[in-house]
Formats: structure tokens, C-alpha cells, sequence
């Protein structure tokens, strides 16, 4: 029999107190002004018999949908590591546009109670409180957008239906989704100590979704509003925008390493032998780099781990500087990188990997925890290198030579560059 997981671990655990002051802080400002704003709001607009028509359907619409992309649903999360886009702004969104600002609270808060029921609560590291907090960033994005809405001139519905209401949508999207990421983006600074915007803000793909599903909520409000029996027809492409999205994801979990974002070895083995199979017939040379970090060990039992890792992330960003785009760089090994490059002689792949040596002499890592540099910590790296058809007619006969040459740097001192016929 399978060992079950133990009930502890998917459980749901409340560990906000162990979270840092600041975060902490943060969090009960944005969720105490999304409440106290959801309370304003709901004295200063009265909801309507209409409304609760839009608002049923919204919820109906909402709740069919998470139910039919459910296990699309828990794939994508568990396979995202940036900002995670969920589709319910469809429905949050046309709600924002659609029905008085407490009825969009309640819209928001049965879709996303519903959502943490069904998927987020067995999910490892997805507490009750990220959720709490998410429910009340999307209200103040609808409150946002409905700010926005309400400067339209005359009847909402119809003046959306003008050609200007194009402009108007998008202004409206647009505060929807700055509002909606920048709130995220501050809590993940503070908790993370992260700076990079793809980190922050989620990956060109994520934001790319969540744009789409942004257009889709404003159909469906505009339908809703106009022509309701063709609302359901938003229903398919969405479906298949979601399933995308995780084949997009999971091509990207099965083909890059993790932690470089360089390919794997698997991924660029196969890439480079058909790089080789293209070029043999026509005699086009293909060089082969095999780069190894110097004393690496020692960086690891110096400074730790995790500045490990850093300083991996940071060689594999010179390499991808250094190379064309064409080019294939993988992460072979631990320390371990491999460059193809594309018709490049010999002389001109010795010049890269000096360029590339030299970059690597020139990093400086930052402490994470306390964003200084580290001081005394220098990398360096050894490479070989190897040009086809000289040194091999197959990539494994390359890859034997590159792979000779790198412990013959290694064995002249290392932080040097060799090729098979001897010194650089
Ligand atoms: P040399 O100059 O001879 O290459 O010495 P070295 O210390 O770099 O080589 P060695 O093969 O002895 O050690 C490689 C080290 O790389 C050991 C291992 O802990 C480390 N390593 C491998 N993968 C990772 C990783 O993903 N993260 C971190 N931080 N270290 C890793
Ligand atoms: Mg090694
Ligand atoms: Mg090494």
C-alpha cells in the first residue's frame, strides 16, 4: 500500500505570528482598509433587485467555472513560483463594473472561500491568512476599478457600448491590475527581501494571462449588461486560455532548471544534437564550452548554501548576457554549465569563454538578508573548450574533448581557459 501523506502536512495551518512585524503590519492595513472601504461603500450605494440578478449570475458563473478548471487550477499553482494569476477576475472584474461595490464583495468573497475550500486548503505553504489577505487585495482592486467606472458620463452600461469605451475599459483594467499587483508586489518585498520585477510583479506569461483574463471579465460585464444570452460563449475560450497556460507551465517545468533558469541536461543535449545535425552536412563549425566553477565546495562551507545558489544564478546570468540568443546554455551538473555556440570557430569560442571568465571574475554577490555585498567572495571559473568537426564528428566526441580541456585548466590552476589542442 502507498504511505498516506500525514494529515499534518496538507492541513491548513495558521502561522501568521510567525510572520515578520512588517509583513504582519502590512497585512492588517490592506485587509482593515479593504473592510472598512467594503462598509463605506455599502452605506453609500444601496444594492438593487437588478443587482442581484448580475451578482447570481456572476456567482453561478464563477463557481461553474472553478468547479470544471479545478485540477488545471491546482497544477498551475503548484507549479508557479512567482505571483500566481487566478482566473475568478473574470468574475470580480465584471462584478467591479456591473453591480454596486458590496455586492462585488460578496461576489469576491463566495469565489474565493469557495476556491480556498476546494483546492488551496490541501495545498502545502497556502494559509488561511494568504488567502484572507488575496480576497481582500481583489476587493480593493474592484473598489479601485469601480472608482474608475463611476467618472463615466451619463448611463455606465451605454456609454460603454460607445466607441470611447474602449479607452474607458481599458483605464478601468488598468487600475484593476495596478492596484491588484502592486499590493502583492509590496507584501512579497517585505517578506522576501525580493527585488527583481519578475519576482514582484510575476513573469511576462502570468501577466499575459492575467491581461486576457482581465479582457474577459470586461465581456462578460458588457454582455451582461447588453446581450446576457451570449454570455456563456466566453466559457470555452477561457477554458482553453486556462488549459494553455499549464502546458505552457509544465514545458517550462520539464525543459529549464529550476534554479538557473539555464535548460537542463536533458533539454540541452537533445537541443544540441540537433544543432549538430544541422550543421555536419554543411562542414558549419560548432563549439562546445564546458565551464566549471572553481573551489565551489569551498564557497558553499564559506558562506552557505543559499549564497550557493545565488552565485549559480549569477554565472548562469553571464552566460546568457555573453551569448546569442541562438546559442544553447545548459546546466549540466551541480557547478556545471555547457555552451554551445553556433557556427563559431575556435578563436572566436576561446574569446567567448575569456569574455565569459572575465564577467565571472567581475561578480560580486549581495547578502539577501541584509542587501550588502559579501565581502572576500570571488568566483571564478575553469573552461574548455572544443570545436566540431576538429575536435569530434558527434556531440559526445565534442563534449569528451571540451570536457578533457576543463580539467586541463583545472589542473593548470584553474581560472583559465584551454582548448583540446592545449593552451588558449
Ligand atoms: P573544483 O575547483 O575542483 O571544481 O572544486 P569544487 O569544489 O568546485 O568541486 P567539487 O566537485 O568538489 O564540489 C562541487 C560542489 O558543488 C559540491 C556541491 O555541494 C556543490 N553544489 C552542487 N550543486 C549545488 C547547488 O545546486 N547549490 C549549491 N549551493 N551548491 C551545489
Ligand atoms: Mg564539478
Ligand atoms: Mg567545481
Amino acid at each position: 500500500m502507498k504511505p498516506r501523506r500525514h494529515a499534518e502536512v496538507i492541513k491548513p495551518r495558521w502561522k501568521v505570528w510567525t510572520l515578520p512585524p512588517p509583513v504582519l503590519t502590512y497585512l492588517l492595513i490592506v485587509e482593515v482598509t479593504a473592510l472598512a472601504a467594503t462598509a463605506l461603500l455599502a452605506f453609500v450605494e444601496p444594492v438593487h433587485g437588478v443587482d442581484l440578478l448580475y451578482g447570481a449570475a456572476l456567482i453561478a458563473g464563477g463557481l461553474g467555472f472553478a468547479e470544471i478548471t479545478r485540477r488545471v487550477e491546482r497544477l498551475r499553482k503548484q507549479f508557479a513560483d512567482t505571483p500566481h494569476v487566478n482566473m475568478s477576475s473574470v468574475w470580480t472584474l465584471s462584478a467591479a463594473l456591473l453591480v454596486p461595490p458590496v455586492l462585488a464583495a460578496v461576489v469576491t468573497v463566495v469565489l474565493y472561500t469557495h476556491v480556498w475550500l476546494r483546492t488551496w486548503r490541501y495545498m502545502a505553504g497556502h494559509t488561511l491568512y494568504r488567502a484572507v489577505f488575496n480576497t481582500c487585495v481583489v476587493l480593493l482592486s474592484c473598489y479601485a476599478a469601480a472608482g474608475v467606472a463611476h467618472l463615466l458620463p451619463g448611463d455606465r452600461e451605454a456609454s460603454l457600448l460607445e466607441p470611447a469605451g474602449l479607452l474607458w475599459l481599458a483605464a478601468i483594467l488598468t487600475v484593476y491590475w495596478v492596484v491588484n499587483s502592486g499590493v502583492v508586489a509590496v507584501v512579497i518585498a517585505l517578506a522576501s527581501g525580493e527585488r527583481t520585477l519578475s519576482r514582484l510583479l510575476g513573469t511576462r506569461s502570468e501577466n499575459g494571462l492575467e491581461c486576457a483574463t482581465l479582457c474577459v471579465g470586461a465581456l462578460v460585464a458588457v454582455l451582461l449588461g447588453s446581450l446576457p444570452w451570449l454570455a456563456p460563449l466566453v466559457f470555452p475560450p477561457l477554458y482553453v486560455l486556462h488549459r494553455s497556460v499549464l502546458v505552457r507551465q509544465l514545458e517550462y517545468a520539464a525543459t529549464v532548471d529550476q534554479k538557473t533558469g539555464l535548460l537542463n541536461a536533458a533539454t540541452w543535449k537533445s537541443l544540441a544534437t540537433k544543432e549538430f545535425g544541422r550543421a555536419a552536412p554543411h562542414g558549419t563549425p560548432v563549439a562546445l564550452l564546458m565551464i566549471d566553477l572553481d573551489h565551489f565546495k569551498t564557497v558553499n562551507d564559506t558562506y552557505g548554501h543559499l549564497v550557493g545558489d545565488e552565485a549559480l544564478r549569477e554565472v548562469a546570468g553571464v552566460l546568457r548576457r555573453e551569448v546569442r540568443a541562438y546559442d544553447l546554455c545548459g546546466r549540466f551538473g551541480g557547478e556545471e554549465f555547457v555552451l554551445l555556440l553556433t557556427d563559431t570557430t575556435a578563436d572566436h569560442a576561446v574569446a567567448v569563454a575569456e569574455r565569459i571568465r572575465a564577467a565571472v571574475r567581475e561578480l560580486r554577490l549581495t547578502d539577501v538578508g541584509t542587501g550588502e555585498e559579501i565581502d572576500g567572495l570571488r568566483l571564478s571559473i575553469s573552461v574548455g573548450v572544443a570545436v566540431h568537426p576538429d575536435a569530434g564528428d558527434d556531440l559526445e566526441e565534442v563534449l569528451l574533448a571540451a570536457d578533457n580541456a576543463m580539467f586541463v585548466a583545472k589542473d593548470s590552476g584553474r581560472d583559465q581557459v584551454r582548448t583540446v589542442a592545449g593552451r588558449a
